[in-house]
């Protein structure tokens, strides 16, 4: 399996990232190794200073598709979840700085922890949806699909243009504003719709 992840998707995301709204989605992949399941502790990486959550929708993709079309792709994901696209902030602002891809500050190993999968049809439209992570007890992050640049069916017809999707693979769909800083010792927990479906702590 794979993992796609979304960039950019919720324009007061890319404004905190000082970064322009796409025309059309960015997307990059992590391999199977970032994946942390069933509430696994995230180790803290030595090579990075600056581990940042940035909290998003996942979509489970459960059959095999190329050049979907938009009208069809809801059929492709039956199920969602909360998840964390863990990122090196340190070490994507250096890539950055000298114009390399940002593979290092995203796909390492434990950067895609993700919660319980949930079925679609318990949720009414998948672009209402509210999700939102907890730091020891705090809320530090919330969002609404409805504030997507690209909605997950659009996400899949542009994505499946250039990479096949493959049943089981992920797509983190992108994050709202409110990214931060984690350390060691914290228990992050998510949430969609109030329900807890994610948990992972910082070790
Ligand atoms: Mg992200």
């Amino acid at each position: 399996m794979k993992i796609i992840c979304i960039g950019r998707n919720y324009s007061e995301h890319a404004r905190e990232m000082k970064a322009e709204t796409p025309a059309e989605p960015v997307f990059f992949m992590k391999p199977e190794t970032a994946q942390i399941k069933n509430g696994a502790p995230f180790f803290y990486p030595a090579f990075a200073k600056e581990i940042h959550y940035e909290t998003e929708i996942v979509l489970r993709i459960c059959k095999n598709g190329k050049n979907i079309e938009r009208r069809f792709a809801n059929t492709y994901y039956n199920e969602i979840t909360v998840g964390i696209d863990f990122t090196a902030r340190d070490l994507q602002a250096q890539c950055k700085a000298k114009g390399l891809p940002w593979e290092m500050a995203k796909a390492f190993d434990g950067s895609a922890p993700i919660g319980e999968m949930v079925g679609m049809e318990k949720y009414k439209n998948i672009q209402e949806i509210s999700f939102r992570l907890d730091i020891n007890g705090k809320t530090v992050q919330q969002g609404n699909t409805k504030d997507m640049i690209f909605t997950c069916d659009a996400i899949i017809e542009y994505v499946s243009k250039f990479v096949t999707l493959k049943m089981g693979d992920l797509i983190f769909t992108g994050t709202p504003a409110g990214v931060g800083p984690v350390k060691i010792g914290d228990k992050l927990e998510g949430f969609i719709e109030g329900e807890k479906l994610f948990e992972c702590s910082v070790k």
